[in-house]
């Protein structure tokens, strides 16, 4: 029997794993989620001596149980391979107390490549095994990482094309000029005049909006997401907690069973859910540790169990977690109000009109497994420099805010003991001048390529090719729209009327 997937706001609406990745988001706004977490059905001695391809299949072919086992390792082949610059895909590096899990290893040197690079083969199979038709567009906002690592993977894929929305004024200069220099025919790249919630609101709005999708079938069009609200995205994220884990072991830094804590710098609250799915299939995790920079609405809803974005958007060094709706937290709402898409609905009809919502006593129980804190932007540059000046390991800002959160949950729960790991999710080289001007404020003179020389020297890294390709790379888009152009933008581009 497949495992199939119901919307977090339509009891009724139950899909298949490919009819999920397809549509992206289920009706009413809702997301898909499974009905069971499946349990690991290898043992951790077996996991120890997989390869990260080895451990996707393991991980994967039980959520994704429409897909036979010739599919799903074709996907995975084809996705963890030479575009990554270590064979070991996600390697641990121990460095100031913790283990790093460096998940920046992919083309765009940022942790969304670990299932953005998978995702365009799981899509266009899903695609064919539902005798789709219709070209897919990808519509999807990005605060920055997502976008690139989106239009790396879709460029140039037959039966597709990619539109990516950021916010003009919210994302680092690195970000920008790699995505408008993206090549391939099939690919628009916009900057909104707005942050990433009206982006990703904009997205959503279009989603939603069946008129825009009859008249897009009409054109023999439909769309998906490459957002994290696709499923298609979260479920090769759970891999790389598994092979750490499994690591670990293998490496003899923890004993069989032996619990390990997790910290993951947040903000569509993606990549920590991933955590905590691997934590429900059986890898002995104890604390999911939720690190927030200064827009820190998942810090004060972990500590007063009210999720509240009516607050500042605040732009912050770490660009990738400016958000204020982190919308995958709608599916842990949605299991800790007991699988009820009906009181889910509520809250979220509540967060859309009022800007807030408050979960009953008996859900905040239920997230014991959590722990939340943040990081200001003053810790977040001191943890950079006091890593580098104690061990010569360079983290990226978004890492940074993880590592000062680690050091915050030691202090507050004494808990010093439990080997710990940090996502770090993306390269300090794409962050080059945040994470330079931290280490030193002499470095604020330099221009942002020659900061990048500068960091290659001082961390003893070479300079990824991503950003070698953008030195003097064309822009090839420079669409600048108002949030409430965005459907426009994309008729436009589309052709239709
Ligand atoms: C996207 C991103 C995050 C946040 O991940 P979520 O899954 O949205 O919580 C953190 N760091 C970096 C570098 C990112 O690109």
């Amino acid at each position: 029997m497949d495992l199939l997937y119901a919307s977090t706001r339509n009891a009724q609406e139950k899909v298949t794993a490919s009819q999920a990745i397809l549509k992206g988001l289920a009706g009413e706004g809702g997301l898909f989620v499974p009905t069971q977490i499946p349990a690991l059905d290898v043992s951790i001695d077996e996991l120890a001596k997989m390869s990260y391809q080895e451990t996707a299949y393991e991980v994967m072919k039980l959520f994704l149980t429409d897909f036979t086992e010739e599919e799903l390792k074709n996907c995975i082949n084809s996705a963890y391979d030479s575009k990554f610059d270590i064979e070991e895909i996600a390697p641990l590096v121990k460095a100031d107390g913790a283990y790093y899990l460096e998940l920046f290893h992919g083309s765009t040197i940022a942790f969304k490549d670990m299932a953005l690079s998978i995702l365009p083969y799981l899509l266009t199979t899903s695609a064919k095994k539902n005798q789709v038709k219709n070209e897919i567009v990808i519509l999807t906002a990005t605060s920055g990482d997502t976008g690139k690592a989106a239009l790396a993977g879709f460029a140039d894929v037959e039966g597709t094309k990619i539109i990516v929305f950021y916010p003009k004024n919210g994302v680092s200069p690195i970000q920008e000029k790699q995505m408008v220099t993206q090549k391939g025919e099939n690919t628009l790249v916009v900057g909104i005049n707005g942050n990433f919630d009206q982006a990703q609101s904009g997205v959503k709005k279009m989603f939603s909006d069946a008129a825009l999708a009859e008249v897009m079938n009409q054109a023999d069009f439909q769309f998906s997401s490459a957002n994290s609200i696709n499923i298609g995205r979260l479920v090769p994220q759970i891999v790389y907690y598994v092979y750490a884990y499994a690591k670990m072991y293998a490496n003899g830094e923890i004993g069989k069973d032996e619990k390990i804590n997790v910290v993951v710098p947040t903000g569509n609250f993606g990549n920590i859910l991933a955590a905590f799915y691997a934590k429900n299939m059986g890898v002995p995790i104890a604390k999911l540790i939720c690190a927030s920079n200064e827009n820190k609405v998942l810090y004060d809803f972990f500590s007063t169990g009210t999720y509240d974005k009516n607050r500042e958007f605040i732009l912050t060094s770490s660009p990738s977690m400016d958000i204020l709706i982190s919308s995958n937290l709608e599916r842990l709402i949605y299991r800790i109000a007991g699988n009820s898409a009906e009181k889910n609905a509520e809250f979220m009809n509540a967060l859309t009109t009022d800007g807030k919502y408050e979960i009953t006593a008996e859900m905040k129980e239920q997230l014991s497994d959590f722990y939340g804190n943040f990081s200001s932007e003053a810790e977040t540059a001191e943890i950079i420099k006091k890593i580098y000046e104690n061990t010569g390991y360079v983290i990226d800002t978004h890492t940074a805010v993880a590592a000062g959160v680690y050091r915050k949950y030691q202090a507050d729960t004494k808990d010093t003991e439990t080997k710990t790991v940090i996502a770090s999710t993306a390269s300090p080289f794409k962050f080059t001048r945040s994470v330079m001007e931290a280490i030193d404020s002499k470095y604020a003179a330099m221009t942002d390529f020659d900061l990048v020389d500068e960091l290659s020297k001082l961390a003893n890294v070479a300079v990824p090719q991503a950003i070698e390709e953008i030195r003097s790379a064309p822009v090839l888009h420079d669409t600048v729209c108002e949030v409430d152009e965005m459907e426009s933008v994309v008729r436009k581009f589309l052709n239709i009327q």
